[in-house]
């Protein structure tokens, strides 16, 4: 399967086949896809492998950037110093945005199923707090469902 025949893929047993293919239908993911499953008509299933999964050929990062001098890095991982001034701490700037608005509206749609009012909401409030990653606010705005385990909301809430 290509990124493009996924994108666009409308049967949801040719993706479930490419997912157990590479070792990506496992734990967590896994669990939401069998919990959204048994919600959703046949029809939508292939939207909601998307909703999980997002794009595998181009996995969602949160953006950071150096708590000291402020250049946009990296993801910060272990050893991590900023090139510009030597700092060795990073943050993201998408959940720290007014006070934490944006994690807190991430849970208030993951915890009350509220998908379709905060999505939107979410996208905005992403963009007005620097956010210009295409597929993330693409995702909020477009009218592919949502369910628990979309991939937008488990980056901006952590869960792996
Ligand atoms: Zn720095
Ligand atoms: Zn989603």
């Amino acid at each position: 399967m290509t990124e493009h025949e996924w994108l666009s893929c409308l049967n949801p047993e040719i993706m479930l086949a490419y997912l157990i293919g590479q070792g990506l239908l496992v734990g967590r993911k896994r669990e939401c896809w069998l919990a959204a499953k048994g919600d959703s008509v046949p029809e939508q299933r292939s939207c909601v492998l998307r909703d999980i999964f997002g794009n595998p050929w181009r996995p969602a990062v949160l953006s950071y950037r150096c708590r000291e001098c402020g250049i946009p890095c990296g993801t910060p991982a272990a050893g991590y110093y900023c090139v510009k001034c030597g700092c060795d701490e990073a943050f993201c700037p998408w959940l720290r945005w007014n006070h934490g608005t944006i994690p807190a509206l991430a849970r208030t749609a993951y915890e009350e199923h509220a998908f379709e009012e905060v999505m939107p909401i979410l996208a905005d409030a992403l963009e007005d707090a620097g956010c210009a990653n295409l597929d993330i606010l693409r995702h909020c705005r477009g009218d592919a469902p949502h369910v628990r385990g979309c991939w937008v909301l488990d980056l901006l809430l952590g869960k792996g």
